[in-house]
Order: C-alpha cells, then sequence, then structure tokens
C-alpha cells in the first residue's frame, strides 16, 4: 500500500554543480516519491553564502531538467527563509531550550572527546547567561536516545548527548545553521520520507531532536551509501567532483540507476522513456535494490 500524501525532497547545497553522487541521492528520492504517487520538491540550501558558487543554482537546476525531473511547485531557497528560521528560533527561546554560547574555537577543542561532528560540547555556557547578542546559540539537547527505522539501514539508534552535545542552530555571525533550516523546511514543505545519503546520517538523530522540540510531524528516512571515487573518498563539490553532463542525459541516468543496483535495458532512447521504466520498476521497499550496491558505477 502506497502511503497517503507521500511528499519526498532533493535538497542540494548549490556550493558547485551537480555531481553522480547528488544525481543518485537525487534519483533515489525521486523514484521512490513517484513510485509512490508521491510530490517530489527541490530546495536549494544556499543558507551558508560562503559555501555557495556563484551560479550553480540555476546549473543544477538546469541539470535536473535536462536529466527530465519534475518538481512540484516553486523550488524553495534557503536564503529567502530567515524569517521562518527566526520564528523557529523564537519558539524555542519561548521554550527555554535554547541559550548564547560565546565559546573560542579554542575553548571548544580543548580536552573534549571528538564526536560525530568535531567536539562534543561540554555545555560551558548552558547556564552562563551570556550577555552577547552577537554569540552563537545551542539547543539544550534533552538526554536519552534517539531510535529510528531507517529504510535501508534498520534501527538506528543513537544518543545525541554523548554524541554532539548541545549543536549550534545560528553562529555568532548570525549564519542559521543546516541543521536548523533542515528541520523548519522539511516541516514547512510538508515532507514526509526522506532518501539522502548516508554522509548525512550522524545529522539525523539532530534534526529529530529538533522536530520534537518543536513538536513537528516525524519523518521516515531512507541513508543510501555514497558513491565513493577511486580513492575511497566521498565524490562532492569541494573535491571536484566532475559535474554530470548535461549533454548526455540518458548515460548519466543509466549510470546512475545502475549504481542504485537497477538494470536499465538497451534500447531506452531518451530520459522520458528511461523514467516510465525506472519508476515502474522501483521496488515498493527502498532497501531491496541497495542491496546491490556497488563503491562505483557500473558501465552502461
Ligand atoms: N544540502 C545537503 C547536501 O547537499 C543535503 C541536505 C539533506 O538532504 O538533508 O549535502
Amino acid at each position: 500500500m502506497a502511503p497517503q500524501g507521500y511528499r519526498g525532497r532533493f535538497a542540494p547545497t548549490p556550493s558547485g554543480p551537480l555531481h553522480f553522487g547528488s544525481l543518485v541521492a537525487a534519483m533515489a528520492s525521486y523514484l521512490d516519491a513517484r513510485s509512490h504517487d508521491g510530490a517530489w520538491l527541490v530546495r536549494m540550501e544556499d543558507v551558508d553564502p560562503p559555501r555557495e558558487m556563484p551560479g550553480s543554482a540555476d546549473r543544477i537546476l538546469r541539470t535536473l531538467e535536462a536529466l527530465g525531473f519534475q518538481w512540484e511547485g516553486p523550488v524553495m531557497y534557503q536564503s529567502q527563509r530567515g524569517e521562518a528560521y527566526r520564528a523557529a528560533l523564537s519558539e524555542l527561546h519561548r521554550l527555554g531550550l535554547i541559550y548564547r554560547c560565546a565559546c573560542s574555537r579554542k575553548t571548544l577543542s580543548e580536552g573534549a572527546r571528538r564526536g560525530v561532528d568535531g567536539p562534543v560540547y561540554r555545555g560551558t555556557c548552558r547556564d552562563q547567561a551570556v550577555a552577547n547578542s552577537s554569540a552563537a546559540l545551542r539547543l539544550r539537547v534533552p538526554e536519552g536516545r534517539i531510535v529510528f527505522d531507517d529504510a535501508v539501514l534498520g534501527r538506528v539508534a543513537c544518543d545525541p548527548v554523548q554524541e554532539c552535545g548541545d549543536f549550534v542552530l545560528q553562529r555568532a555571525d548570525g549564519v542559521y545553521a543546516y541543521q536548523l533550516a533542515v528541520v523548519v523546511d522539511d516541516a514547512d514543505q510538508a515532507i514526509t520520507h526522506i532518501v539522502r545519503g548516508a554522509d548525512l546520517l550522524t545529522s539525523t538523530p539532530r534534526q529529530i531532536v529538533l522536530q520534537q522540540a518543536l513538536s513537528l510531524p516525524s519523518i521516515r528516512y531512507a541513508h543510501l551509501p555514497v558513491v565513493l571515487d577511486e580513492h575511497g573518498d566521498k565524490l562532492s563539490k569541494q573535491t571536484l567532483a566532475a559535474p554530470v553532463d548535461d549533454e548526455r542525459p540518458l548515460a548519466a541516468l543509466k549510470a546512475s540507476a545502475c549504481f542504485l543496483g537497477l538494470t536499465p535495458p538497451a534500447d531506452l532512447v531518451n530520459p522520458d522513456e528511461f523514467w516510465r521504466w525506472a519508476i515502474a520498476g522501483w521496488p515498493s521497499r527502498i532497501a531491496r535494490p541497495v542491496r546491490g550496491y556497488r563503491p562505483t558505477p557500473c558501465n552502461s
């Protein structure tokens, strides 16, 4: 049975053109949404201007279009969502769940345990009433484990206090943190299912903590193995992974499908045919194709 009102999304950071690793994430989330008769939305995660590469948001959208992806409604841009993030922070403030932190980078790292995302914050400013109104804002992370059932990885459990501690929602330079922006946007876009790379798995418990703090609906997750390069490193825009070739959309689509464990027939002639075939053949449980995962795409 298709879940009622499936809404999926693809949320690239425009720090460079679309590369093969992002295409795999976009394709898996698209196929999962479409095969459940769901909606699929695109959101540009341009919340952190210094990380952006000018022009890459448009370029990513052009590539998605050339490959035949169809999304619902206008693209959401995080750079235009300041008001929504401010409202979420006011709510958390009202609930007494955030506090200012003026710790320097040195204070943060000295003697701290390493967690999933750098040093685990020891709560130095938790009860300090830091007066500096331009200091960073952190969330008070409650004690206890976060457990969720990932469609690919099965049951995932973690203890956010041990693994990251109170985390930043707004940096001292005013930039809203990815964790805050994602949670607020997913809720505002009424996203029900997130399919993305396993490089984001360590962020998921923090996002669940925030959803719970803001009393937002929970979301179903599927974390795909990430695409690696020949050195075993994740393909990323930072390592200048090659852009997907818009001129050869069918070849890019087939390579990505192969990576997802699908076997595209040789006689598909264009992206439309590819999508018809791929949507019809996508299994109702995303875990199935992923079992056939290879670290490198097959040649097609
Ligand atoms: N913007 C993130 C990235 O490009 C993805 C965020 C998400 O899917 O939650 O890695």
